[in-house]
């Protein structure tokens, strides 16, 4: 076989000398043990909690060793694409505060773009007419419908399937059937020659977790596709190179793939990089767990999190405590030490599933939100209603100095404890929803009707705006006297059966009435902040 004749057939006229993509992509100068990472993601459409799981780690290891992290996106497969979607990715990543240091559409340095593998099909072209010519690469006419065969009588003999050893029928295919083939018009993609045998092992170090024996790879994988675009396998391999990538951390399910891209790397004569592949995310499902599934999960989405308005923090708390044990407990700590400041360490990272809790979401949420200022908690609330918020919600920003009371009372600004009560900007703003508009569904109430008349009659017959709190409960207490409640607690406790009930049964009339709702912050507080008309009105609205 004349490897050089194929080689300008299949792929004519001159490509760039190897050497100089070493030249145009130089090694980076950056101080020893820097780590430069990447995401590279498809641009399917969908981005979802594992990539910002990566993501976070591969951020926090490009940074903590002084190195870059860079954006990839790897359009190879058409198919797949979906318009629109890189810039999606790109800013739900933002979103999420995944800092980049180059990139797509990132605006870094551009040393080693460009950053779209379709930009670069000239590139791993020249690499793999270098193969051609080598005699490592070659043309396969197989059809579609001869690979699924072949596949059939794997899967019947019980044999491994795919495109190998005796298997691979154009693997020493003559020189005349290869031209006769080419000179017919037939498609084709080309292979990678393996020289690999599967019956052999060998171990190698995964940075996460930790020694894992393989076996070599033996398939004769497609390296370029008959549309001249190369597979995820070859492109990861030469841009990996080429951009200077030392460690590449990506989910678990390439671990299967690995010891092909080994291959890759050792033909290509390109230096190894460092490997850590991450487990995935599972849920408990029943009894048991299983893998986050984009079908049954919408949590799986990061659009999700937006969409409910989970702070962008928040979420990103819970990726680093599933991440790296000890996390938590430095967060709890110092729990205002910036994020960067924790010591992250792939070492650290699980070896197995990460169990992904909402309930344990939900709870960092209640604290992380705790923590904002009313200003803060006001910005988020406000950009999540501009986006998903319905129109009533909108408007609740429109006297933002009385917003900013009620956010006060709610998070128990400047009272003994901070409350806990807002989760995500979706319930938060549910929550405070009836210091707008009216209270126009009510709770339960736990007394009769003539109780109730007779507590709101009473209450607004000594009603006065200008009392203050402590005036303002003993007229309740008074109330609460006159119509046979125990106006104080410890003398109901004492004689349940003396009276009807106790003052906080009179409270809840008047907070249902006020509110709509039997659990608040302090009610004479609300009172204040929705002031005495609307505190009038509303008594007088649960009154008839
Ligand atoms: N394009 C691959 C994906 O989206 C990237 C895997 C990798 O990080 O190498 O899954």
């Amino acid at each position: 076989m004349d490897y050089n004749a194929l080689a300008e057939r299949l792929l004519p006229g001159e490509y760039p000398a190897l050497e100089t993509f070493e030249k145009r992509y130089p090694p980076r100068d950056l101080p020893k043990n820097a780590e430069v990472t990447r995401l590279a993601p498809s641009p399917t459409g969908f981005i979802h909690l594992g990539n910002l799981f990566v993501a976070i780690a591969n951020e926090r290891i490009a940074h903590r060793s002084g190195g870059k992290l860079y954006l990839r996106i790897e359009d190879t497969d058409l198919k797949r694409r979906v318009d629109g979607a890189v810039e999606a990715v790109i800013e739900a990543l933002k979103y999420f505060d995944i800092r980049f240091d180059e990139g797509a559409g990132i605006g870094g340095d551009d040393t080693y773009a460009p950053w779209y593998q379709r930009q670069r099909a000239e590139i791993y072209r020249a690499y793999v007419k270098d193969l051609l010519r080598r005699g490592r690469a070659y043309p396969c006419f197989c059809t579609e419908e001869e690979l699924a065969a072949l596949r059939e009588q794997q899967v019947a003999n019980k044999e491994v399937t795919g495109y190998y050893g005796k298997y691979a029928k154009w693997r020493d295919a003559p020189e005349a059937e290869v031209n006769a083939a080419l000179d017919a018009g037939k498609p084709y993609v080309i292979r990678l020659k393996s020289m690999g045998d599967a019956a052999r092992k060998f171990t190698f170090h995964d940075e996460i977790k930790g020694d894992v024996t393989v076996q070599e790879n033996d398939q004769d994988v497609v390296i370029l596709k008959s549309d001249g675009i190369p597979t995820y396998h070859f492109a990861h391999a030469v841009d990996d190179h080429l951009m200077r990538t030392t460690l590449v951390i990506r989910g678990e399910e390439w671990l299967a793939s690995l010891p092909i891209h080994l291959e890759l790397f050792d033909v290509l004569g390109f230096r190894r990089p460092k490997y850590g592949h991450n487990c995935s995310l599972m849920k408990m499902d029943g009894q048991s767990r299983r893998k986050l599934s984009k079908r049954k999960d919408p949590e799986l989405s990061l659009s999700y999190y937006r969409q409910e308005g989970y702070h962008p923090f928040a979420v990103k708390v819970y990726m680093l405590t599933l991440l790296n044990s000890d996390f938590e407990e430095w967060h709890m700590k110092f729990p205002d030490k910036p994020l960067e400041e924790f010591p992250f360490r792939i070492g650290k990272m699980s070896r197995s599933g990460a169990l992904f809790d909402l309930d344990k979401l939900n709870d960092i949420s209640r604290t992380e939100l705790s923590r904002l200022s009313a200003e803060e908690m006001l910005a988020f609330l406000k950009e999540w209603a501009q986006a998903f918020g319905t129109e009533e919600q909108k408007g609740y920003f429109a006297d933002e100095a009385y917003l900013l009371k009620v956010l006060t009372l709610c998070m128990g600004i400047g009272g003994k404890k901070r409350r806990k009560d807002f989760v995500t900007a979706k319930q938060a703003l549910a929550e405070i929803g009836y210091f707008f508009g009216d209270a126009a569904q009510r709770d339960a109430y736990r007394v009769d009707e003539e109780t109730r008349n007779a507590v709101l009659d009473g209450f607004l017959a000594t009603y006065s705006y200008e009392n203050d709190a402590q005036v303002w409960f003993s007229k309740v207490k008074e109330l609460a006297a006159s119509i046979g409640f125990a106006a104080e607690m410890r003398d109901y406790k004492a004689n349940t059966e003396a009276y009807k009930g106790s003052v906080s049964d009179v409270a809840e009339v008047l907070r249902i009435a006020v509110t709509g709702r039997a659990n608040t912050p302090d009610l004479w507080t609300i009172m204040q902040i929705l002031g005495e008309e609307r505190t009038r009105a509303r008594i007088l609205s649960a009154r008839a």
